[in-house]
This record gives structure tokens, sequence and C-alpha cells, in this order.
């Protein structure tokens, strides 16, 4: 009854949330906060306040953008009328503020930039210095007011009394954290028990966490493994109903139109009309072997001449995930089933490879045979686990053999953020053997602890040998470890090469600068990945 007399909520109430938010560290004290706001406000603004503390103009499942820069923001913030600013300050609501965000999402064509620029002008017209800020660090994608998904989850518990369990399971199912608070504060447990899994809606896919060795795999998981294909592909969820058929990638974008062959499986090669299910595609080379996941981008960045790329890039899928079929949500069920089930459905030859054993030779034998058909590694997967969507945990274990190599510093960038203050983004370089040069191959930040920031920062100034704003070259000197996943090809830098995934693993003061690896080096390691991996049957542009 009360919630019929509620007022619209005014827009400085999210500020000002954002503020206090800000202010405090105490994640009680921030979920206290939250919860008084919700509990007072529209159920409609409850979904508007939630995703704005999120961060998000839009729902995770909403393809919409908004793509604001911040030249954008302060030319819009430049065209504002400055007579009305103090005027009109105070009536601007929240559902105002996402009725104009869903107006700038649907600007397109001719003219769109002006039209553009109007709107958030009208829209900045009315803000609030305080409001004006958060609103543009919402729009420019950097809330950073401490508040992680966690703590807003357990807010919408706290405020609606629903478990937090059933919260999270709620979030992660639907895709709308706004939509789940709205739910949870109207209709409380009733609503969120029935919320399940929506085809075409894309459900953020389960992780894994990296494993060192198989034994560590084997003694974390008591209750049996089973050991995948690791594909170096790209993950790929397939929805259907009847005709319509949806891909997805990782990251949740719509990749329909550029695989129109996953497509076709989708429609002729599944048993039933109505299903997600999920795998890997990779690309196929030479002698039918993966080529390196640089080529197989090609594919997915196309727009146009997608045709001429089916023919160029063929494509193979492996699947070993099931979440739904025939209506019936199947994330409870322990991997074994899902498998189960999903192995009467689709052909063998689509599976991804695998074994179920506890034995380590056997299981190594089957890593060294995936590692020798172009692959990865190992997946593991615990025989008992449930599909938890978005979650990173023991359940799942990768295994892959990482490549190591010496390189020497030569100039690192100063850090922003939580970093400011350290030369934090290391240029990391190879020799060149015959002219004694050092070409760069990549960058880092990754792999180090505060204290070794703090101490490498010190070495790294007393090596100084030029300084621009942001970077600091030195004399090299410093050789650090550096594992990677691949050598991959890249107009970038000089040296044509860049690695991927690279992060520091250890300093090598044992190795002088001379010691570290060579361009020659890195050239053998490149070709080498060939003995196992596939060319480009045709070079593509
Ligand atoms: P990573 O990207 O290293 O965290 O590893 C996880 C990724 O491995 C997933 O997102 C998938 O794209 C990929 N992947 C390859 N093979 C499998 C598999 N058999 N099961 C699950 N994920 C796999």
């Amino acid at each position: 009854m009360a919630q019929l007399e509620k007022q619209p909520a005014q827009f400085s109430i999210v500020a000002q949330l954002c503020r206090s938010l800000e202010e405090t560290t105490k994640r009680n004290e921030k979920i206290r906060l939250i919860g008084e706001v919700l509990r007072k406000i529209r159920p409609e603004d409850v979904a508007y306040v939630t995703l704005f503390l999120a961060g998000k103009p839009f729902p995770e499942a909403d393809p919409r953008v908004l793509e604001i820069s911040y030249s954008t923001l302060s030319a819009a913030g430049l065209t504002m009328n400055q007579t009305l600013l103090t005027e009109n300050t105070h009536s601007l609501t929240i559902a105002e503020v996402f009725g104009t965000l869903e107006k700038l999402a649907e600007v397109k064509g001719a003219g769109s930039k002006e039209k553009r620029l109007t709107l958030l002008g009208s829209l900045l017209n009315r803000t609030t210095p305080l409001e004006t800020e958060y609103l543009s660090r919402m729009l420019l994608g950097e809330m950073r007011i401490g508040v992680v998904e966690g703590v807003l989850l357990d807010s919408i518990a706290e405020a609606s009394g629903v478990s937090r369990q059933l919260v999270r399971r709620a979030h992660m199912l639907h895709g709308d954290i706004g939509d789940v608070a709205r739910m949870a504060m109207t209709e409380g447990s009733a609503a969120l028990e029935k919320v399940g899994l929506r085809l075409f809606v894309p459900v953020k896919p389960m992780l894994a966490e990296m494993a060192d060795d198989i034994p560590q795999v084997l003694s974390e998981h008591k209750e049996g493994s089973a050991f995948e294909y690791k594909f170096d592909g790209a993950r790929i969820q397939i929805h259907r109903i009847e005709d319509k058929v949806k891909i997805f990638s990782r990251r949740l974008t719509d990749v329909t139109d550029s695989i129109p062959e996953m497509v076709d499986y989708a429609k002729t090669k599944v048993k039933v009309s109505e299903f997600l299910i999920e795998g890997e595609v990779v690309a196929l080379g030479e002698g039918g072997k993966p080529v390196p996941f640089q080529d197989l981008m090609r594919r997915f960045r196309r727009v146009h001449g997608i045709e001429d790329m089916v023919e160029r890039i063929p494509l193979r899928l492996y699947l070993f995930d099931l979440l739904q079929s025939e209506g019936k949500t199947l994330i409870d069920l322990p991997y074994t089933e899902r498998w189960e089930i999903l192995s009467s459905l689709v052909p063998t030859e689509s599976l991804a490879p695998r074994v179920v054993s506890r034995d380590p030779r056997v299981v190594e034998v089957f890593l060294q045979s995936a590692l020798k058909e172009g692959h990865e590694g190992l997946m593991a997967k615990s025989l008992t686990s449930d599909y938890s969507p978005g979650a990173r945990g023991k359940k799942w274990f990768k295994i892959k053999p990482v490549d190591r190599l010496d390189l020497v510093i030569v100039a690192a960038d100063w850090g922003s953020g939580r970093r400011v203050g350290w030369l934090s983004n290391y240029h990391l370089a190879v020799r060149d053997d015959e002219t004694g040069e050092y070409l760069v191959v990549g960058k880092t930040f990754k792999g180090l602890r505060d204290a070794e920031f703090d101490m490498i920062t010190k070495r790294l100034q007393a090596l100084k040998t030029k300084e621009s704003k942001w970077t600091v070259h030195v004399k090299p000197e410093i050789v650090v470890e550096v594992a990677h996943n691949e050598v991959q090809k890249s107009p970038r830098y000089k040296s044509g090469f860049a690695l991927r995934f690279a992060r520091i693993a250890k300093f090598r003061d044992d190795k002088t600068p001379e010691e570290a690896d060579t361009i020659q080096r890195l050239r053998k390691l490149y070709e080498k990945q060939f003995e196992n991996k596939g060319r480009l049957l045709k070079e593509v542009s």
C-alpha cells in the first residue's frame, strides 16, 4: 500500500548515496546505506538505482552500449546553458536520467554526433556538480565507489529479506541486476525462486582456476574429474528455439552473423529444437590442425565478406556443456549427467575429447596428445560439479604448460589508479644477437607484489637514460623471467613479435642482459609452434 504512494525518486538521492559509499570502507556500512535507499524508493527506481551503483546504463545481458568518451562528455558539458544551472537542479529524477540514456543508445545515422551532444547536454544542464560527477563516472565506466558486485547483491538481500544465496543465484541466471533487485524488493523469494535461464539472454560462462599440475587436480577433486582437451579457440554459447538461433561469445557479444556454419550446425545436428549448449570453435589450418588464436579472431571481427571467410578459415566446433534443453534448466545437475544428456543429443565427433581417470599417468598421456594435436592443454572438471555461471573456482581447473623467456626491461610507464607513484608497466625486450640492440616484444604490469613495485621503481630510476611524461627509459640491465602463453606476430613492435598474456614470474638477477633471450631464439620459438599448430590455409588480410 505504502508503495503506491511513493513519488519518483530524485537523482540527487543516488548521487548522495554514491558520495556516502565512497566515504566509508566498511562493508556493512555500505550494505546498510544501500539498503536504506532501496527500501524507500519505488520498485522501478530500485532497478535504476541498482544499475547505477553497478556502474551500468543497461543490464549486462542487454546488448545496447553508449560508448561515451571523455571528450564527448566534456563537449556536451560545454554546450550547457549556464543560466539554467541553478534553477533546474532540483527536479531531475532517476527515471528521467535513464530515459535519456535509452534515447542516447537509440541515436543512429547522420547527425548522430550532434543529437548525442544535445541529449547529453540537456541532461548535464540539469545536474548539480555532485550529480554531474557520478553521472560522468558512470557514463565513462569508471564508477569506482567501492561497491563490488558482491556488496550490491548482499545489500539487495539485506534490504529485501531474501537469502543471499537466492539473490546471487537469481542474478547469475537472470543477467539484470536491476530487475533482480526490483523483484526481490516487491515479490521477495517467491519471485526469485522462479528465475531460470532465459534463452537468447547470454549467460556468463563458468571459468576455471589454474592448476600447477595433474597431481594437484587429483587431490582437489576427490570425487573424480573428467579431463577434456583445452582448446585455444573461442568459446561460444548457442541458443536455439525452433528456427531462431543466437550465438554469443565469451564476452557475451552476439556473434551469430560471423559464424553462419555454426547456425547451420545448431539447426541440423542437434536432436532437440530448444537448447543452450556451450563449446569452443577452433579454426583449422593446414593438415586440419588448429591455427593460432590470433588468426581465429579474424573470423569474429569480420562484418563483411563472411562467405569468403567461411571458406578461408574453416571452423570446427567442440561441445562441452549443456545448460538448458527442452525447457529445463540443467545447471544444477552434476557434470556427469549434463555430459550424458549432451552426448545423447549431438554427434560424437562434436564432443570435446575427454578421459575420466584418477591415474596421473593416463592423464599425462592425454595431456601430451592434446598438445601434440595443437591444443592448449586440459580442462579438469569435477564429476559432481554443477554449472556456476560467471564463477571461477576449483570445480574446473585448467592445466596448460606455460613458456618462459628471460627478457630485459628497457623502459617503464608510470602507473595510474592503485599503482600511482610506481613505475609499473614494463617494456620487455629481447636482444638481437647480431646488432646488440634490444627489441621490445611486449609490456606488462602483471605478476609483481606491492613491495616489488616499490623496489623496482627505485632500481629503474637509478638506471634512467631519458624520460617523457609517462615513460622512463632505462639502461638495459634488469632481467626478468616472463611467463606467456604464445608468441604472436605483431606489427606494433619493431621486433615483429608480441607475447600473449605476458606476466613477470621472477627477477633473474643472476643473469646479465647479454644472457637474456634473443630475437633469433624468439623467431625459432614462433616457427616451432607450427609443429603442432596449423597455418592458415590461405593468407587473409
Ligand atoms: P582461460 O581463458 O585460460 O581462463 O581458460 C578458460 C577458457 O578456456 C574458456 O573460457 C574457454 O574458452 C576455453 N576452453 C577451452 N577448452 C575448454 C573446455 N574443454 N571446457 C571449458 N572451457 C574450455
